[in-house]
């Protein structure tokens, strides 16, 4: 029996990732993966991680091999993404100090991408985490793959690179690697991220999503970030950007809700058509203790065919929803604050979902919406006014 397996997280136009592993270095992961649970020595996953994709590898590819370039997906401007991100957001009541000892233990496990936004006020913390492990020698900055966004109330053109300064300061960083537009909504500038009038309706701005994205350009330009996307855009918000005159950069992603019971098929297969990579948000189908949240769908990871394919391969109904995300080349943010289920969630790429499975999971889809998206098709939202 040949006893190389080879892992391609390979789709149709290439979004590649490759690892290979013996099949004794299964065995070999369960073995290494406990002692990395028993020891938690810092930084012990990179090199569970390096250690097992290494094994088939001559001894001076090894010498490339970072985590950064093993798990990392292109983008369409040559940089590389991390597949898996560790999510940021929590519901309000938890303490911001959660998200500092969060993002340290991340980097210890092996994450290298981090998703936070102005909107979730933990930048400080974050920067705060981030310094300490470049201080204590786990990582470099260059190693590190981190994401912020422009809330609505700052796609005043002039306003984009106030909002990035702003996060560049809380972290204490000279640049993100990537800079997003967090919804395609202009909301009035001012202090209240949903300004509201004196009846309760939201106050909209009139800006145009492409006089925005110029100026996410001219962020990108100054190297105050190394990319620039958007998020939550659908097809019509994408093509917009993707057809103004003088386009001079591109999105490199959307990010959007996506799981199996919003697979999101049709926006995947557009964003592919154009390069831009799918990232999904809310994987594990988010947290309901969170405002925004829809409390009246079902929970994600207690479905039955989830379950039922997580027990067959010895996994986490968690583990199989951010697997079933990178075998369909879509980079997978998950969120969390516990140390066992940090680690456990990136414990993802050791293991292969069959063709079946797959196909199962895909089945799942409901196009249920954890986050509702009225807010951004409100027809009074001035972008669709269009002449
Ligand atoms: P999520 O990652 O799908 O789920 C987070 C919830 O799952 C938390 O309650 C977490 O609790 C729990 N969890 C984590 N690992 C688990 C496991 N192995 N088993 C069981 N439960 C587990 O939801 P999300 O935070 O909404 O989305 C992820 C990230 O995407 C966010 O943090 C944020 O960075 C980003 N996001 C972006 C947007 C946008 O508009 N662009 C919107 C929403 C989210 P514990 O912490 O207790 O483990």
């Amino acid at each position: 029996m040949d006893s190389t397996r080879r892992f391609h997280f390979c789709s149709s136009d290439g979004f590649k990732l490759t690892s290979v592993m013996t099949q004794w270095s299964f065995s070999l992961t369960a073995a290494f993966g406990f002692l990395v649970s028993l020891t938690k020595s810092s930084c012990t996953q990179d090199r569970a991680l390096q250690f097992l994709i290494s094994f088939n590898k001559k001894p001076e590819e090894c010498k490339e091999m970072n985590p950064m370039k093993v798990c990392s997906v292109r983008l369409n401007d040559g940089h590389l993404m991390p597949m898996l991100g560790l999510g940021t957001s929590a519901p309000s009541k938890v303490p911001k100090s959660k998200v500092e000892e969060a993002v340290k233990t991340a980097i210890d496990v092996g994450y290298r991408h981090i998703d936070s936004a102005y909107l979730y006020q933990n930048e400080e913390e974050i920067g705060r985490a981030i310094w300490k492990k470049i201080a204590d020698g786990t990582v470099k900055r260059e190693d590190i793959f981190y994401t912020t966004k422009v809330w609505g109330t700052f796609f005043r053109p002039e306003l984009v690179r106030t909002s990035l300064d702003t996060s560049l300061r809380k972290l204490g960083l000279s640049y993100v690697n990537l800079y997003l537009i967090h919804f395609p909504v202009a909301l009035k500038p001012g202090e209240e991220f949903i300004p509201k009038d004196k009846d309760g309706e939201v106050i909209f701005d009139t800006v145009d999503l492409c006089a925005t994205w110029e100026a996410m350009e001219k962020c990108k330009d100054l190297g105050l970030t190394k990319s620039i996307g958007v998020s939550n855009f659908n097809r019509r918000h994408l093509e917009r950007i993707l057809n103004k005159p003088g386009l001079k950069y591109k999105p490199v992603c959307n990010q959007v809700e996506c799981h199996p019971y919003l697979n999101q098929r049709k926006l995947l297969e557009f964003c592919k058509s154009k390069d831009i990579i799918l990232t999904a948000y809310a994987a594990l189908g988010t947290d309901f203790r969170k405002e925004w949240v829809n409390k009246n769908c079902p929970v994600l990871l207690k479905d039955p065919v989830l379950n039922a394919i997580a027990a067959k391969h010895g996994r986490t109904p968690a583990q199989v929803a951010l697997r079933f995300q990178l075998q369909r080349g879509l980079v997978a943010l998950v969120k969390s604050f516990n140390e066992k289920r940090i680690w456990e969630n990136y414990q993802v790429f050791d293991f292969q979902l069959t063709p079946e499975d797959m196909e199962s999971l895909d089945g799942l889809n409901k196009n249920i919406r954890y986050f509702p998206d009225e807010f951004v098709n409100h027809p009074d939202y001035p972008f669709f006014d269009e002449n």
